[in-house]
């Protein structure tokens, strides 16, 4: 790799449609940017719609910038002992990811978490839980899920790599213990 100059951007507002964030990423010269792919502080918002998507895609093309990345809700959190907030969770993960693949953004940017007292392994064990149901969702999806480092702040997960390591182990075996499970009992028919 020959050019190494670092790519530089910022978080830009959808206010008025997400295809805005590109042009306010120009007006600032941006090489990348980061956008939420829906209000971050409420649960439901109304879908993309076709218009929403060609608008982005045409001003992408136009503006040169990418790639353009999201950031789920603040809302989410996949470490909660709350099954309700936790399911919650999964379903506005799985919705953020259906808009980041609409957009062909290359992945999504969340907070892993906080286990809310519970304990690390409880909340750990639940973020793997939480994103495996997401993957299982969303099957052949190419957009990733890109686990933010945290500060360690209050309870929340994420502030060592061996915590971001462990999540995504506990991802992948879940991921290969289905895989086997499926091959079996496709060679047991
Ligand atoms: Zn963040």
């Amino acid at each position: 790799m020959t050019d190494t100059k670092p790519l530089l951007g910022a978080h830009e507002s959808i206010a008025g449609g997400v295809h805005q964030a590109l042009l306010l990423g120009r007006e600032v010269g941006c090489d990348v940017v980061q956008i939420f792919v829906k209000t971050p502080s409420r649960w439901a918002s109304k879908s993309l719609t076709a218009d929403d998507i060609a608008a982005f895609q045409a001003t992408k093309a136009e503006v040169g910038i990418w790639p353009v990345f999201g950031h789920s809700l603040y809302l989410i959190n996949l470490a909660s002992p709350d099954d309700e907030l936790w399911r919650k969770s999964i379903d506005a993960l799985a919705d953020d990811l259906e808009r980041c693949e609409r957009l062909e953004l290359p992945g999504l940017v969340i907070h892993p978490g906080s286990h809310k007292g519970a304990g690390e392994a409880v909340g750990l064990a639940r973020i793997c839980q939480g994103l495996e149901s997401v993957h299982r969702r969303l099957p052949g999806y190419r957009v990733q899920v890109w686990l933010e480092t945290t500060a360690g702040q209050g309870d929340h997960l994420g502030y060592t790599f061996g915590q971001l390591r462990a999540m995504i182990d506990g991802v992948r075996r879940q991921v290969h213990m289905r895989w086997d499970e499926e091959t079996r009992a496709q060679e047991s028919h």
